[in-house]
C-alpha cells in the first residue's frame, strides 16, 4: 500500500470510529457508557478509541486516543483526555487476537437476562447466525477479583481482562458479561457493530419468543410436538451459512446507518470523508 493510500486509510477509518460510536448509539447498544475500539493499521501494538465521553457526542479527531495494546496506557499521556476505565477489555483482546481489529463493549438491557440465568443465548434467526447453537460464553468476573479489586464488575486491569477475551476463541465473536453487558468483536468496524446491534436484536427476539412459548404452553395452546421443540434455533449449518452472508452484505446496512446518523443533528463527525 503506497503512503498516500495508507494515510486515506487511516484517515477513513477516524470517520468509521465516529460514524460507529453514533450508530450503536441510534440502535441504543451503547447509552452514556460503553465504548468501540479499532487496532492501528500501521501500528498494530494500538489500539483507538476515545476519550471518556458519551458515545453519541465523539465529534472530532480530538476526541480520539491512542494506546497501547500491551498495558492500555495511552501512547502520548494528556491529562485532559481522562480514558474510560475498562479500557483492558480492549487491549486484553488486541494482545490475544492478532485477527481482531475492531471491539464493541456494551450494557444492552436486552442481553442482561441471558448474562444472570444461564438461559444460554443462541443464535435465533439469520441475522445472528454469527451467535451459533451452543450458547454464547458467559464470562463471571465474580471468580476473578484480585484481593486488591474493587468489586464494581468492571474490568480495571490485565488481570480481569486476560480471562474475557480467552473467551474469543474457536471464530466465537461474542461474550457475555455476567451483570454487566456483553463484547463483541470482528476484523473491521463495520463487522464489530454489526454484530453488536444484531446480538442486541437476538436477545429480544429470544426473549419474546420464550415469553410466548410459556405462554402458549401454560395454556394448553401447542401440540405435545410443538412443546417438545420448544424455540427452533438456527442449526450449526445454517448458524454457518448465515454468518457467511451477513458478512459479504454488511455494507448494505453500514451505508443506511451512516445516513441516518448523518441525519441527526445530535451526531457530529468532523473527520475527514476519505476515498479510498
Ligand atoms: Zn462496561
Amino acid at each position: 500500500m503506497a503512503d498516500a493510500s495508507v494515510t486515506a486509510h487511516l484517515r477513513s477509518l477516524y470517520r468509521k470510529f465516529i460514524d460507529g460510536s453514533h450508530i450503536l448509539h441510534h440502535h441504543r447498544v451503547l447509552d452514556a457508557y460503553g465504548h468501540l475500539s479499532f487496532r492501528h493499521p500501521l501500528k498494530p501494538d494500538v489500539f483507538v478509541m476515545s476519550r471518556s465521553i458519551a458515545p453519541a457526542l465523539i465529534s472530532s479527531l480530538d476526541d480520539l486516543v491512542e494506546y497501547r495494546v500491551s498495558d492500555a496506557e495511552p501512547v502520548s499521556p494528556n491529562p485532559l483526555k481522562k480514558g474510560f476505565a475498562e479500557r483492558h477489555i480492549h487491549s486484553e483482546i488486541y494482545k490475544q487476537h492478532k485477527h481482531i481489529n475492531a471491539v464493541v463493549h456494551s450494557h444492552s438491557s436486552a442481553v442482561i437476562p441471558y448474562t444472570i440465568t444461564g438461559v444460554p443465548l443462541r443464535a435465533c434467526y439469520h441475522m445472528a447466525g454469527f451467535l451459533g447453537t451452543e450458547g454464547v460464553p458467559v464470562y463471571n468476573i465474580s471468580q476473578l477479583y484480585g484481593r486488591d479489586d474493587t468489586h464494581d464488575m468492571l474490568v480495571r486491569n490485565e488481570d480481569l481482562g486476560a480471562p474475557l477475551a480467552s473467551l474469543f476463541e474457536d471464530g466465537n465473536v461474542v461474550a457475555l458479561m455476567r451483570g454487566h453487558g456483553f463484547t463483541a468483536v470482528a476484523e473491521s468496524i463495520e463487522s464489530a457493530v454489526f454484530r453488536a446491534i444484531y446480538t442486541q436484536k437476538n436477545a429480544a427476539i429470544q426473549s419474546a419468543t420464550m415469553g410466548m412459548l410459556a405462554a402458549a404452553t401454560s395454556i394448553g395452546d401447542l401440540t405435545q410436538e410443538e412443546e417438545d421443540i420448544g424455540v427452533w434455533y438456527l442449526s450449526e449449518e445454517e448458524a454457518r451459512a448465515t454468518t457467511a452472508l451477513t458478512e459479504w452484505s454488511v455494507q448494505r446496512p453500514w451505508m443506511l446507518w451512516v445516513k441516518e446518523v448523518e441525519a441527526s443533528e445530535l451526531y457530529v463527525n468532523s473527520a475527514d470523508c476519505v476515498h479510498e
